[in-house]
């Protein structure tokens, strides 16, 4: 059984100290392959240097909404230097979007969004999307930019008819932890209702800790706890899920399998 855990933040802090072990923990669990996703600068020259160093250990350059400030637009110049120099050694622009829940003004947000959408076409690049309370003016800016490089919406939370507009843009639907929580109702209905074509699996590490782990750093080899909520959700053994996510996250990335 092989893994792709499609979003894992293993170059934060809390990682620093024990990399190595979890790294081997999750190939014991059979997850050969994660996505480090940027955050912004401060992170951009770690991720290449993890993913030149590890085999299976994938990244994309980015800036992330959470992590934006007043002069982050003039930043923007350096991504596209960095995403040039390093064009070969990366497989997708982000994590970037939008998010209403976080307080850094919406329309640095959009301006920086905007432009990361239009660096990920010059470069033919998936985008890993981050939206939070924006699904709506996600979709219409990357129609608006006639985006055709498809990626993944990360951390997916929200309605099947949602879900499927991000599908018919070419994108795949990033399931993790959330579905472990039964309160989460209406993403679990929409998780059972998604054809599984258009999903891929993530651990978000080290957020979003699973249903009974709260209060511990979340970790990638988690995702065959993920894995195994989806097949009971779905009712489907784990191997079927397994190979049709893992050929679905190399696709969105287009990584050979
Ligand atoms: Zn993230």
């Amino acid at each position: 059984m092989r893994l792709f855990d499609t979003h894992c933040h293993f170059d934060f802090d809390v990682f620093s100290d024990d990399f190595v072990s979890h790294l081997q923990l999750a190939h014991e669990q059979g997850v050969e392959r994660i996505m480090i996703p940027s955050i912004g600068p401060s992170n951009w020259d770690k991720l290449l240097a993890m993913s030149a160093e590890h085999a299976g250990i994938y990244t994309a350059l980015g800036m992330h909404p959470y992590f934006l400030s007043g002069d982050s637009f003039f930043c923007f110049a350096d991504l596209k230097k960095q995403v040039d120099a390093h064009i070969n050694h990366l497989q997708a622009i982000g994590e970037c979007g939008l998010d209403a829940m976080v307080d850094v003004d919406h329309e640095i947000q959009r301006q920086v969004f905007n432009a990361q959408i239009a660096l990920a076409s010059d470069h033919q690049l998936p985008l890993i999307l981050h939206s939070r309370k924006t699904h709506n003016e996600v979709l219409q800016l990357l129609k608006k930019h006639k985006f055709s490089f498809g990626g993944v919406l990360h951390g997916f939370s929200g309605s099947y008819q949602q879900a499927m507009q991000f599908v018919e843009l070419g994108f795949y639907i990033g399931v993790g932890g959330v579905i472990t929580y039964p309160r989460a109702q209406k993403t679990r209905k929409t998780v059972f209702d998604l054809p599984l074509e258009n999903i891929v699996l993530e651990t978000d590490a080290p957020d979003m800790p699973l249903m009974g782990y709260q209060g511990k750093p979340n970790h990638p080899a988690m995702l065959v706890h993920i894995l195994s909520c989806l097949a009971n959700l779905r009712e489907m053994d784990e191997q079927t899920i397994a190979q049709i996510t893992w050929e679905n996250a190399n696709q969105a990335f287009k990584i050979c399998e």
